[in-house]
């Protein structure tokens, strides 16, 4: 049972010549005439299989495959087809096209399942044109609402609402979970451990927890020249002091912790003023949520002692929880890279994806690939051919293991 690799390579690159960049990337951001026209080519692709095609409320597009009655509950395989502004080639788009290249595959070859299959493509993973990310499988999974994410707006200010009926991918279908056995997705790492290792197959056992705070530290402003530094409320000074104590902090857990300073500013920002105040944001990652809560607790502690005549203000932004597979879609995963004779080393995600709000409410499992250097987001995001072969026969072997086991017990 072999999937076509010249066929998914071949479908995998028409999807990026849609709005491809200067740079060999792909800018096809939500419903924008380009991620309508990559979504129209699958399903026109589907179509050939007797795929039929459907949007939700949110504009979630699913392609049912169902060549024979019966009341199983189908497996869910898909990602998203929108990308960065930036964006590469592989990144979302892998997971759908490897998912459909699975489907015919299942097809050509006459593998009779149990499970009928669906083939999904998540409206707004990126979050590029509209925020938050991962808005279409956040509302189906009924973690975000759909009435508030309606009213997000482009920088054009154009509402999610109007975008989607401007694009036609407005359905009838309410933007909700339906039954399913699983739900299955396989994504280039967008991180360096797989290729650094030489490693074609990550067995993705969940999705790390993520807090996000804003901090300002408050001196204040004098003129560069006339006060002595002694007598300065310096907050450069003591911003300084304080993301050297986090970092000392996150370099004292085990490297799985995770620490990014991704904003600094100083306000007003003039060269030869000392600013009134900085802020900075803080990203804080860990796989194990005890660990990410210490580590939380460390952060504002260092953050409530600050120097006399300074000021701290913390504003704790947003908290995603640690996401944990489910166990028998993981064994699954696992089994298959056993028969396909493809080494495999389980790891957790340190990106987000569709699959953290599916696995709170369908038995969900990722399968990573390598990508060149962990690069992406980016238009020189590169996975090799074997690599992508290798993901997709995965995931048609995990397919056929899930159908098997769920005969005898549910997932
Ligand atoms: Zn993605």
């Amino acid at each position: 049972m072999k999937i076509n690799k010249d066929r998914l390579l071949d479908r995998l690159f028409q999807i990026g010549e849609i709005c491809e960049t200067n740079n060999g990337g792909s800018n096809r951001q939500a419903f924008t005439p380009g991620d309508v026209q990559a979504r129209e080519t699958l399903v026109a692709w589907a179509a050939k299989l007797g795929g039929v095609a459907e949007c939700d409320s949110m504009g979630n597009l699913f392609i049912h495959f169902n060549r024979r009655e019966t009341a199983a509950l189908p497996i869910l395989v898909g990602s998203h087809l929108d990308t960065q502004p930036t964006g590469g080639k592989y990144d979302g788009v892998y997971g759908v096209i490897a998912g459909l290249e699975v489907i015919e595959s299942i097809y050509e070859q006459n593998i009779v399942l149990e499970h009928p299959l669906v083939l999904a493509v998540w409206a707004n993973e990126e979050g590029a044109r509209f925020r938050p990310a991962m808005m279409g499988s956040g509302v189906f999974s009924g973690k975000l609402s759909q009435t508030e994410m309606y009213q997000s707006q482009d920088q054009q200010g154009m509402t999610y609402y109007e975008a989607l009926v401007d694009s036609g991918q407005l359905g009838a279908r309410p933007a909700q979970v339906f039954p399913l056995l699983a739900a299955l997705e396989v994504h280039i790492e967008q991180g360096p451990i797989l290729d650094a290792t030489s490693i074609p197959i990550g067995v993705v056992t969940g999705i790390q927890g993520i807090h996000w705070f804003e901090v300002t530290v408050k001196g204040e402003t004098t003129h560069a020249g006339p006060t002595p530094m002694s007598m300065r409320k310096d907050a450069v000074r003591s911003t300084t002091q304080i993301i050297q104590q986090l970092y000392q902090l996150v370099d004292a857990e085990d490297d799985q912790a995770r620490l990014t300073i991704g904003q600094l500013r100083a306000y007003p920002g003039s060269v030869n003023t000392l600013p009134s105040h900085l802020r900075f944001s803080v990203d804080i990652r860990h796989p194990d949520e005890d660990k990410l809560q210490q580590l939380v607790d460390g952060i504002q502690a260092k953050l409530q002692s600050p120097e006399p005549g300074i000021e701290i203000a913390v504003n704790h932004l947003w908290h995603s929880p640690v996401i944990k597979f489910n166990d028998k879609c993981i064994q699954a995963i696992q089994k298959a890279t056993e028969i396909c004779e493809l080494p495999s080393i389980t790891m957790v995600s340190g990106a987000g994806h569709d699959s953290a709000y599916l696995a709170q409410v369908i038995p969900t499992a990722m399968i990573f690939i390598p990508c060149h250097l962990g690069i992406s987001h980016n238009e020189a995001e590169y996975a090799h051919p074997d690599h992508l072969e290798a993901g997709a026969q995965v995931l048609l072997q995990t397919i056929i293991n899930l159908s098997t086991a769920a005969n005898k017990d549910s997932l």
